[in-house]
């Protein structure tokens, strides 16, 4: 690609928000470069186990975007790449990329040969962390690049030998060395997406001291085909079954110690996880401790199905407390009902934070000089300057919402080029 003539958009952050932007310039015949920090795309979206309101995989509307980048030359792709610094101004950022070495080249062909020669394991990044992976990996089964990845222990230790022996298509590159490439681009898209809200600053709610506790972001990976279970809702505990199980939103969202704004999609993604359950556990009880039920518009119907459920109850009132019961460490809720008044201590078998979410990217990881507001996100006020943020990197967003706004980031990096 050639970038020289600085008609060059860059799009920071390969998740569905940036790859949305990359396509419609790309389309309307603009080059771009995307820049990922992981070795796929597809950002959390790839994590999720299915989308609301439809309940359809990810790879649904990810694989379709994978074709579209797959045949145009237009969009050039670097995953295992940061932001390392920036220079030039409104018209002209010069950026400065580094590329992480992947120890495997564009002849990988994704048999999997070097993966069973590694012995090594290593605690699996697309699962959060959750189970191990061998240390020659593909990063999940619709990766995008399709390429496996060498961990740096493993390039640099003998079993990066018996990888590239092991490879028949002289992909294993044990020699890589990370790469700083430098580009002009006279418009940038912001699109690094979020983070989940750091739970172990959720102690009350006995997050990593009470045993079956876990993160909505957990639970998508414990509910996905592509998770560590299979797809097979368990208690982390014992791998048993799920016979009640309770959710607690607002888990540091809309609460002056920890978020104080609403995170946006949690009540969606708790109502879906429900579901989730009971397409699993036709007699599980299921509890929603909720300020209030956040699914607006077309998602009311999606909320309102499940209300009809009997074995569903929603609480109106936040938890206050979470202990471990004496006799089996299980979760114990402490919280208030706010329409009658009524307090209750709850014996459940697991329970879900609905944790919040926080940009991904603060200025150490994305050096670009971007207006942000109070929490991080970006704002639209350095507009003019050619820098716009999009998807989950501006505010909390659904999937739709994020590809919308980020078509509207498309234009408006494309304006920019035609100011020129
Ligand atoms: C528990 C949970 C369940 C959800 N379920 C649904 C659902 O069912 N349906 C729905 O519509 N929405 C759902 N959402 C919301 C959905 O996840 C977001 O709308 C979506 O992830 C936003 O996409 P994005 O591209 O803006 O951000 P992300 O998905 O976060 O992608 C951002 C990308 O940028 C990359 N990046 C970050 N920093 C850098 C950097 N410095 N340099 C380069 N790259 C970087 C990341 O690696 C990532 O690939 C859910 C959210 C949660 C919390």
């Amino acid at each position: 690609m050639n970038d020289s003539d600085g008609k060059l958009i860059a799009v920071i952050g390969g998740g569905i928000s940036g790859m949305t932007t990359a396509l419609e310039a790309a389309e309307a015949g603009y080059k771009v470069l995307l820049v990922e920090q992981e070795p796929f795309l597809g950002g959390r979206v790839a994590r999720n186990s299915k989308y609301y309101p439809k309940l359809c995989p990810p790879s649904c509307g990810l694989e379709i975007n994978f074709k579209r980048l797959a045949r145009n030359p237009d969009v050039r792709v670097l995953t295992m790449a940061r932001v390392a610094s920036v220079a030039g101004g409104p018209g002209n950022w010069e950026l400065s990329i580094r590329v992480e070495p992947r120890f495997v080249n564009d002849k990988c062909t994704a048999c999997g040969k070097c993966a069973d020669a590694c012995e090594t394991k290593i605690p699996n990044p697309f699962n959060l962390g959750l189970d191990q992976v061998k240390g020659a990996y593909l990063p999940h089964p619709m990766a995008y690049p399709l390429r496996y990845v060498l961990a740096p222990k493993v390039a640099a230790g003998p079993d990066g030998a018996k990888c590239k022996a092991a490879c028949t298509c002289d992909a294993v590159v044990l020699d890589d060395k990370p790469q700083t490439i430098k580009v002009n681009a006279a418009s940038v898209v912001v699109a690094t997406g979020w983070k989940p809200y750091d739970a172990a600053k959720l102690g009350h709610l006995g997050y990593g001291t009470v045993k079956n506790v876990v993160t909505n972001v957990a639970m998508e990976r414990l509910a996905s085909p592509t998770g560590h279970t299979g797809g097979k809702i368990v208690r982390p505990s014992d791998g048993g079954p799920i016979t009640d199980i309770a959710f607690a939103q607002c888990a540091g969202s809309r609460d002056e110690n920890h978020l104080p704004y609403c995170s946006g999609v949690c009540c969606m993604a708790t109502l879906k996880q429900a579901v989730l359950v009971r397409e699993q556990y036709p007699d599980a009880k299921i509890t929603v401790h909720y300020i209030d039920v956040r699914a607006m518009g077309k998602y009311e119907t999606f909320y309102a199905k499940l209300q009809q459920d009997p074995k569903v109850t929603f609480v109106r009132g936040v938890v206050a407390k979470v202990s471990a019961d004496p006799a089996t460490g299980d979760p114990v809720v402490e919280s208030e009902d706010s329409l009658t008044g009524k307090r209750s201590t709850t014996k459940t078998g697991m329970l879900v934070l609905a944790t919040g979410i926080v940009p991904a990217a603060g200025k150490d990881d994305c050096p670009l000089p971007l207006d942000r507001d109070e929490f991080g996100f970006v704002t639209r006020r350095q507009s003019k300057h050619g820098l716009h943020g999009a998807g989950c990197a501006s505010r909390p967003n659904s999937v739709a919402q994020c590809v919308q706004e980020a078509t509207g980031a498309a234009l408006k990096a494309i304006q920019d080029l035609a100011a020129r």
